[in-house]
């Protein structure tokens, strides 16, 4: 009998999460074989020696034996109540224990979030270039992921009038990725402030992904969309995943605010699908209650002589002084997005030159398509690595391109 093929979903079609896509098959095979690689690639910061505060390890480890049930739905209450603390720390008004959700990371919560929302041919507004999970969560939700585009040579800002002109009449909702994964951009509060005009006057909901609010250089400080208005329904994403290095405990929230009168059907759909996942990962919320009142110790990696800071230093340093690469220094996060010179390096499909990279010179990296970004000008580096590799990495993209130019 002939096999017949098993194909996926139709509603995968669409879906493309890049950051581990293809070119980190190539990587684990070259490790498999014994190759050292650099990895600049993901923002998974323990293995670069960027370990979770002990106070949030021994709690999880003295909590453990109470952890084996399931907790309620969103979450276990002490949790929530001190991520209520946080929202009015930064001053999102109005949210009281029901607005909140914990997820398995904001991952869960925010494909949930889209799947309770959207129907076939809705359009949401995503930033370009983007974390692109939210592009994923979209399609695979069903929606229709609408790009805007972030300004580079006005420091990556949301070009508002862009915006503008891609609502429409199925346009549902507009993502803020504030601070930015990939550009590294804080947005200020006029820009902010716009946005929310913008919704109000389209009837959007904000979803504000804020996972790395507290991962700002330079004495800026981070604003929530969610501060700025209480008339527009807003979702806040963040989590114990970058500030308090803890992505393995799959620790993340979201806080609905605003005006919710309108909202009450879409806010049973929240509730419908959180109930269907049972419960949230249960040792991993008892981190947030330690993580959020603790110390902060975050705070001492983002100043000058800091290891994040130092590390952006140099890596900006470093790429921006090879020929035909520039890049926008990021005011926050863990990440660039530089620019390569689409003369000096015509370059047709980024996917194959990272992978050319990789084979040649054991870095890896994403490329700017993988983030939703239309041309192939552009790539993402991480900078967690410490001052050596990152050094040497940087040293080895520099010949890669020094004989890319030269083919
Ligand atoms: N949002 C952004 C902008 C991210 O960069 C990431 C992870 O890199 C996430 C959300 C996912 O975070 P979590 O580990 O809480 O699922």
């Amino acid at each position: 009998m002939p096999v017949k093929p098993i194909l996926k979903s139709n509603k995968l079609l669409n879906v493309c999460y890049d950051i581990r896509g293809p070119v980190l098959d190539h990587a684990k095979r070259l490790e498999e074989e014994g190759h050292r690689i650099i990895k600049l690639n993901i923002g998974n910061l323990a293995p670069f020696g960027f370990e979770a505060p002990d106070e949030i390890v021994q709690d999880m480890i003295r909590n453990l034996p109470a952890s084996s049930g399931y907790s309620d739905s969103k979450g276990v209450f002490a949790a929530r109540k001190a991520i209520m603390h946080y929202a009015q720390e930064k001053r999102i008004a109005g949210v009281d224990l029901d607005d909140i959700y914990i997820g398995n990371g904001a991952s869960e919560l925010i494909v949930m979030s889209m799947q309770a929302l959207l129907n076939e041919g809705d359009e949401v507004l995503i930033p370009a270039p983007d974390y692109p999970l939210w592009t994923a969560a979209v399609s695979l939700s069903s929606g229709k992921p609408v790009h805007y585009v972030c300004d580079e040579s006005n420091d990556w800002l949301p070009d508002l009038d862009d915006i503008r002109r891609k609502i429409t009449p199925n346009t549902r909702a507009i993502v803020v990725i504030n601070p930015n994964n990939p550009t590294g951009a804080l947005y200020p509060e006029s820009v902010l402030l716009e946005i929310i005009e913008i919704a109000r006057r389209n009837q959007l909901i904000i979803y504000a992904d804020e996972i790395y609010d507290k991962i700002v250089y330079d004495g800026e400080t981070h604003t929530s969309i969610g501060a700025l208005a209480d008339d527009v329904l807003t979702i806040t994403f963040n989590g114990l995943s970058k500030a308090y290095r803890s992505c393995g405990y799959r620790a993340g929230w979201m806080i609905v605010s605003g005006d919710k009168r309108g909202a009450k059907d879409y806010i049973e759909g929240l509730n419908i699908l959180s109930s269907m996942r049972l419960c949230p990962n249960v040792p991993g919320q008892y981190a947030i209650q330690t993580a959020l009142g603790g110390h902060q110790s975050i705070n001492d990696l983002i100043v000058p002589g800091g290891r994040l800071y130092r590390q952006r230093e140099l890596a900006h340093q470093l790429l921006t002084a090879i020929p035909g690469v520039t890049c926008v220094k990021p005011k926050a996060a863990l990440y660039m997005f530089p620019k390569l010179d689409p003369v000096m390096y015509p370059i047709e499909d980024d996917q194959q030159f990272i992978l050319e990279l990789l084979l040649e010179e054991r870095v890896l990296l994403v490329q700017g398509t993988g983030f939703n970004w239309t041309r192939p000008d552009h790539f993402r580096v991480v900078f967690l690595p410490n001052v050596d590799d990152l050094t040497e990495s940087i040293n080895r993209i520099a010949r890669f391109l020094d004989g890319y130019r030269k083919r």
